[in-house]
C-alpha cells in the first residue's frame, strides 16, 4: 500500500484491510471484488491484484508460510528488489539493502549523484552506494531509519537539514545543492485521450457495469461501459443495438472531467442513458445492474466513485 503513496493516505485502508484479512489464507481466499473494493480510491490497483495472487501463491506453493528466502520473495507478483529487501531485513533480520524512493532522494542528495534515478545507470549507482553502506549488523534498523528519514526530515520538498543526523556529510547539505538533487525526471508532454463513460439506468433505478479486463487501466475494476466515439449518434446507436439496449429517454451528457494516469490523461465524457432491461440474459459475468440504495461490495476507480456518488440513489 505504501509503494507510492504516503503514510497518512494509507492507514485507513490498512486498517480496513487487516481487519478484513488478517492473514495471508483469509486474503487468498477472498474473492478479488472484496479486496478491490477494500482499495477502492487508493489508486494503482495492480498492487491489490498482486498482493492477492501472491497471498494466492503463499498458500498454494508454501503452505501458507511466508518464504523467507530473496529469490522466492522476489518471485511473488508485485515484490522487487526493494521491497524483497525490506520484508527480510525487518520481519527476518537478514542482510539485504533497499531502494526505495526515500533512500533513492537521501543517497542523491547525500552524494549529489547526477541523473534521474529512473534511469538504469543511476539505479545502478545508487544500489551499489545502498549495497556499501547497509551494515551487517542490525541492517533492518538502518534500513527503517533511512526509510523514516527520507519520509521526515529528508523530505521532497522541505528537507530540514539542521536537524539531520547526516547534515556534516552530506554533499548537498554543504555545498548548497539540496534543490538540484534528485535530478528531475525528463519532463515529455503526457498525451491526451478521449472516451466516453455509458450510464445505462434501467427501469429500477439500477446502473449497468462492466468488469475491466484484468491487465490495463483499472484492471479487474468495475466501470461504466466504454465506447471510444459514442459522442456521435450513430456510434452510439449501433453500441447500444449490440448490446440489445433500447433505449427509453433522451440521451443526457453529464460533465466532461479529465482523469490524469502516470503516462498520459483521458478526458471522459459521460452520458447518462434510459434504457430498458434487455430480454436476453447478460453474457458471463462481465456486467452486472448495480443497485444504488443496496450497492455491492465491489472495486470501483476513484472517478467511477465520483460519478456514482453524484447519481440519485432513489427513493
Ligand atoms: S542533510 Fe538535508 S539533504 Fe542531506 S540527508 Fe539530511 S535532510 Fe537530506
Amino acid at each position: 500500500m505504501l509503494q507510492q503513496t504516503q503514510v497518512k493516505t494509507v492507514i485507513p485502508y490498512y486498517q480496513r484491510f487487516m481487519q478484513q484479512f488478517p492473514d495471508i489464507i483469509s486474503l487468498a481466499n477472498a474473492p478479488q471484488d472484496e479486496v478491490l473494493h477494500l482499495w477502492t480510491g487508493l489508486g494503482y490497483y495492480a498492487r491489490a491484484r498482486n498482493l492477492h495472487k501472491a497471498a494466492q501463491i503463499v498458500r498454494d506453493q508454501f503452505a501458507g508460510q511466508f518464504p523467507d528466502s530473496v529469490e522466492n520473495i522476489q518471485a511473488l507478483p508485485g515484490i522487487g528488489r526493494s521491497t524483497a529487501g525490506a520484508i527480510l531485513s525487518l520481519a527476518c533480520q537478514q542482510h539485504h539493502p533497499i531502494l526505495d524512493g526515500n533512500v533513492k532522494r537521501i543517497l542523491c542528495r547525500c552524494f549529489q549523484v547526477d541523473g534521474w534515478p529512473g534511469q538504469t545507470r543511476v539505479q545502478k549507482a545508487l544500489w551499489s552506494l545502498a549495497e556499501k553502506l547497509t551494515p551487517k549488523q542490525r541492517c533492518g534498523d538502518f534500513n527503517q531509519a533511512m526509510m523514516d528519514l527520507g519520509a521526515s526530515l529528508c523530505s521532497r520538498s522541505k528537507p530540514q537539514c539542521s536537524q539531520c543526523p547526516l547534515q556534516t556529510q552530506c554533499l548537498s547539505c554543504l555545498n548548497d545543492t539540496i534543490k538540484q538533487y534528485p535530478n528531475p525526471k525528463p519532463k515529455k508532454n503526457k498525451p491526451v485521450k478521449k472516451t466516453c463513460l455509458l450510464i445505462l439506468c434501467n427501469e429500477n433505478g439500477d446502473i449497468l457495469l462492466e468488469k475491466r479486463p484484468q491487465q490495463g487501466i483499472w484492471g479487474g475494476l468495475w466501470s461504466f461501459p466504454q465506447c471510444q466515439n459514442c459522442q456521435d449518434k450513430a456510434e452510439l446507436k449501433s453500441w447500444l443495438e449490440s448490446h440489445h439496449y433500447q433505449t427509453c429517454g433522451p440521451v443526457q451528457k453529464l460533465p466532461e472531467f479529465r482523469h490524469t494516469f502516470s503516462h498520459y490523461h483521458l478526458d471522459i465524457t459521460p452520458l447518462q442513458i434510459q434504457v430498458k432491461i434487455p430480454p436476453i440474459v447478460m453474457d458471463d459475468n462481465r456486467f452486472l445492474w448495480y443497485s444504488l440504495s443496496k450497492p455491492l461490495k465491489l472495486g470501483l476507480p476513484g472517478p467511477i466513485t465520483k460519478l456514482i456518488s453524484q447519481l440519485d440513489a432513489g427513493p
